[in-house]
């Protein structure tokens, strides 16, 4: 199970260069259901692992890299008939390497080779991502389930407090739907909130059914949250709130520990510039830093270094589908805990 302690540590990670370390990425996606006779992606993943040992060998990189590759081929070359996503992350150069099993969302197969590992496939997928409990109740009992990504515990300990708890419920006869009902209440508190229901047989449902049940309900409820979110954040940007839009704003919001929830679009991507000494984002094209002076290098893609951060600070993070009001406002957008201008009163009268 992928813990967000793990996360957090890849996200961190920053491969040492000058000693031809390197960060490899690998992220498999499976075929949809319907086509995994045909193995398609497995035979992808192979040659997307061998172009890049290929390429790796003309560019003279026989080292830790090398080794890396080879063992990522091999895991390639197990994938056929893999149902679920996978997602690799290694470098021996810092003798790193983490494999995980996760939910077949994972965008497209593709090898990354970085100074720092890409997680935004992963980001896309566990970015909004609550950690999950799944009640299953009927009028005889209660079974519980943790669901975290693509892993699915059932989860004793609650049974136990439920019958410490001393609750006698009728279990037969005529009173079998209020006790079901009491069951459920009773299951239900020991949750935060119940974000959707789906009827199955208590009794004889497989595990692989409980996971796509719970997955779909709580996919349906990331989408609905993230757009009415958005939506809130833009709301609030308009009206110069704790919301703001547009890249220069919120890597602004980044730095001074102001965001909440972070919305891009799908496909966003933009240029911009990190200082390689204070690590200061800029959204303009500066060749030194406005913060310390030292020189600044420019990122393809500036997601590259908004997503660890959103990861390292537990930042929710929302990828958004025909947004149109997100597309008009820059594609990117966040809702803020605080403003940091608006707040000073507040804090001198805490202070005073
Ligand atoms: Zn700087």
């Amino acid at each position: 199970m992928m813990t967000r302690d793990e996360i957090r540590a890849l996200a961190a990670f920053q491969a040492d260069e000058t000693e031809g370390a390197c960060a490899l990425s690998f992220y498999f996606q499976p075929d949809p259901p319907q086509d995994r006779s045909h193995r398609r992606e497995a035979i992808v993943a192979k040659d997307v692992v061998k172009q890049a040992l290929k390429s790796a060998v003309a560019q003279g990189k026989n080292g830790p890299l090398h080794a890396d590759l080879d063992r990522v081929l091999e895991v390639a070359t197990n994938l056929h008939g893999h149902a679920r996503g996978k997602a690799v992350f290694a470098c021996s150069a810092h003798n790193l390497w983490k494999e995980f099993d996760l939910p077949p969302r994972l965008g497209t197969t593709r090898i990354y080779l970085q100074s720092q590992f890409q997680l935004k496939p992963l980001a896309a997928l566990l970015g909004a991502q609550p950690d999950l409990s799944v009640a299953l109740v009927d009028r005889q009992r209660a079974r519980f389930f943790d669901l975290r990504l693509d892993d699915l515990r059932e989860n004793q300990a609650i049974v136990h407090m439920l019958s410490r708890s001393g609750a006698s419920y009728g279990y037969h006869g005529y009173e079998g739907g209020h006790a079901e009902r009491r069951v459920a209440e009773e299951a239900l508190q020991h949750f935060k909130r119940v974000i959707g229901r789906f009827s199955a047989d208590v009794a004889s449902v497989s595990y692989e059914e409980i996971r796509d049940r719970a997955n779909s309900v709580l996919n349906s409820w990331i989408v609905e949250r993230g757009r009415t979110k958005a939506s809130e954040a833009l709301n609030l940007a308009k009206a110069n709130g704790r919301g703001v839009t547009g890249l220069r704003r919120v890597l602004q919001a980044l730095e001074t520990g102001e965001v909440q929830s972070l919305f891009l679009n799908e496909n966003y991507s933009a240029h911009a510039v990190a200082c390689s000494n204070c690590g200061h984002l800029d959204a303009h094209m500066i060749p030194t830093c406005v913060a310390c002076g030292k020189p600044t290098r420019e990122l393809a893609d500036v997601s590259d270094a908004i997503i660890p951060i959103a990861i390292r600070r537990d930042i929710e993070l929302f990828y958004l589908k025909d947004h149109a009001e997100l597309d008009r406002a820059g594609n990117i957008a966040a809702l803020l805990r605080f403003r940091s201008d608006q707040n000073r009163t507040g804090q001198i009268a805490t202070a005073s």
